[in-house]
């Protein structure tokens, strides 16, 4: 089956991508789900290339002391030792300097073999100056000064990169509007050779025709604003008046979100609630929906991917196949969840030296530690999880998560955790894994019993960890937002905290956690473990088969990159 028109290509940009646990340029979800999208490509064979940059420096590597208070240390890694060098070359202007940019290869192989290349963009070149060097150092590092450079290095140097390249792209898709610079690449070589005034409608459209943007942040405060002053510095005054001919500025300032809002034809939320926060934060612009996923081979552990491979093999080349896992007996699901209980006891032994019983119900909690994901919530009333750990039944908490260094309300949420630990040290054991990634990740969402998020409703976009949890049989007890309002089936896939009501009361939220832990949760996890091992096949068979980048590959493919060919590729499917 082919997807796509002859001879097009999708490039996709990210500012990070989780490509490989050897590779450290990805900071949280937005680079897993990239990484994620790029895995499904490939096994699609759906033409598409990857640009990022190299972080050399990576995000960070996160230390915690016995008080949980976090230092960061760069991650040494060697590009050269997991990536292929490129022979070809490209230069920005950045400051009136022109700054030289190469490539790594790095080849995703899907399951049939096609390779989706993604190509990581390097300054560490002796031609250019110490700073110009450091440019693609640091993922989410230094200040707004080093971000506007490292936009229009993964911009406007990935562009031209692809130019060079000899790569025919014909769809650019902005995963965030961190690459929207791009798009001054593409209004360039529309004037081919006009002066930027001369800039008209027609050539805003046919860049309009190739631009696909994703918005994942419903914060204001997370999507990227650059004084103009500081992009006129940075770019040059004639490409500043090329992006207000495109009407590509607010005023004095640049944000890149707008940016890529008014050059993109199609745009998207990830979820159907955040399509409607993002529709009332810009009015102006339709926004549509494709729900995220994951990659399910990337995330379903050994033990599941034995029973599955068994009992329905074909949920490799075909995740829908996940669906008749409601068919699978009771206790293999047990026996598989089981296994991947014992690998997380086991790495939890060998990293934190804290022995968990693996017959005790246990909760994981792991994601970016960030103020309004309330990582300390279950610690509200910690007398209230004592009670419930004599009354009803033992459970043990597993935590993971890096703070942004600058982001000291998620770092003081880690010392919270770390104190609540010790004061219920004798009731409930709770541990924290230093350096969430995306190997700990797996064995933390496949080896717990229960997958919590209450985060601040409406800031989570998707969220993406309850899917991972929901492929292994784990199901979870979640705010209504993000990705659990489409997946949430109470008591069938999991649980919901504190309703449908669009404003989480922190209390409140809390008390509900601790009511649904006493009486439905524990009661059944003790009482009627095989009415739990139900809820778990569910989460397998209603969200697996649903909440995967391939599902979601396939929406792009027929939503966004080439809505006009979708009538044939039903024929060629036919
Ligand atoms: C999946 C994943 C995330 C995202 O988790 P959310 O629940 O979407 O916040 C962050 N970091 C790592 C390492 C992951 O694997």
């Amino acid at each position: 089956m082919s997807f796509s028109p002859s001879n097009t290509t999708v490039a996709y940009f990210s500012m990070e991508i989780a490509l490989d646990s050897a590779v450290p340029t990805y900071s949280g979800g937005l680079g897993v789900l990239a990484g994620d999208t790029l895995r499904s490509a490939a096994d699609l064979s759906v033409p598409v290339v990857g640009i990022s940059l190299l972080h050399r420096k990576g995000y960070f590597e996160q230390h915690l002391d016995a008080q949980g208070n976090q230092s960061e240390a760069p991650v040494q890694w060697k590009p050269e030792d997991e990536l292929e060098p490129v022979d070809a070359r490209t230069t920005v202007m950045i400051e009136g300097r022109t700054v030289q940019v190469r490539a790594w290869k790095y080849p995703v192989r899907g399951v049939s073999g096609h390779e989706v290349p993604v190509y990581l963009l390097d300054t560490q070149l002796p031609e250019n100056s110490e700073w110009d060097r450091t440019l693609t150092d640091y993922l989410y590092g230094g200040d707004s000064h080093y971000r506007l450079c490292q936009e229009v290095v993964l911009g406007m140097g990935g562009a031209s990169m692809l130019r060079a390249l000899n790569v025919p792209t014909d769809i650019y898709h902005l995963n965030e509007g961190h690459s929207a610079l791009l798009t001054l690449c593409l209004l360039d070589w529309q004037l081919e050779g006009r002066k930027p005034f001369e800039l008209d409608e027609t050539d805003i459209e046919a860049v309009r025709r190739k631009c696909v943007f994703t918005t994942h942040t419903p914060v204001p405060a997370g999507h990227d604003k650059f004084p103009l002053d500081l992009v006129r510095r940075v770019i040059g005054a004639e490409q500043v008046t090329l992006l207000e001919a495109a009407h590509c500025t607010d005023g004095g300032t640049l944000n890149m979100t707008h940016c890529a809002l008014r050059l993109a034809r199609f745009v998207n939320g990830v979820a159907m609630k955040h399509r409607e926060v993002s529709q009332s934060m810009f009015p102006n612009f339709p926004i549509d929906a494709i729900t995220n996923g994951v990659h399910a081979l990337t995330w379903t552990s050994p033990p599941f991917k034995e029973l599955f491979d068994e009992r329905i093999p074909e949920w490799r080349m075909d995740n829908l196949y996940l669906r008749y896992a409601v068919g699978i007996p009771l206790q293999e699901i047990r026996a598989a969840h089981a296994k991947a209980k014992a690998e997380l006891v086991k790495e939890v032994a060998r990293r934190n030296d804290v022995a968990l019983d693996p017959k005790v119900f246990t909760i994981g909690f792991a994601r970016r530690a960030t103020p309004y994901k309330r990582a300390d919530l279950l610690f509200a009333r910690p007398e209230r999880l004592i009670e419930i750990a004599s009354s009803v039944g033992p459970l043990q908490i597993v935590f993971g998560g890096k703070a942004h260094p600058n982001d000291n309300g998620g770092k003081e949420l880690i010392r919270r955790i770390h104190a609540a630990a010790a004061s219920l040290a004798n009731t409930v054991t709770v541990v924290y894994v230093e350096n969430y990634e995306m190997e700990i990740a797996a064995r933390m969402v496949a080896g717990v019993d229960l997958w919590l998020n209450n985060p601040m409703k409406p800031l989570e976009a998707s969220g993406t960890s309850g899917m991972k949890a929901a492929l292994n049989g784990v199901p979870s007890l979640s705010v209504l937002d993000g990705w659990w309002i489409e997946g949430h089936v109470e008591g069938v896939t999991g649980w919901s905290i504190g309703g449908s009501d669009p404003e989480g009361d922190q209390s409140k939220d809390a008390n509900e956690i601790y009511l649904k832990l006493e009486r439905v949760i524990l009661p059944l996890y003790y009482g009627l473990p095989f009415a739990y091992a139900e809820v778990m096949r569910s989460a397998i068979g209603i969200n697996g088969s649903f909440f995967n980048t391939q599902r979601m590959v396939e929406q792009y493919v027929r939503n966004a990159y080439f809505p006009d060919a979708a009538p044939a590729l039903v024929e060629v499917a036919s």
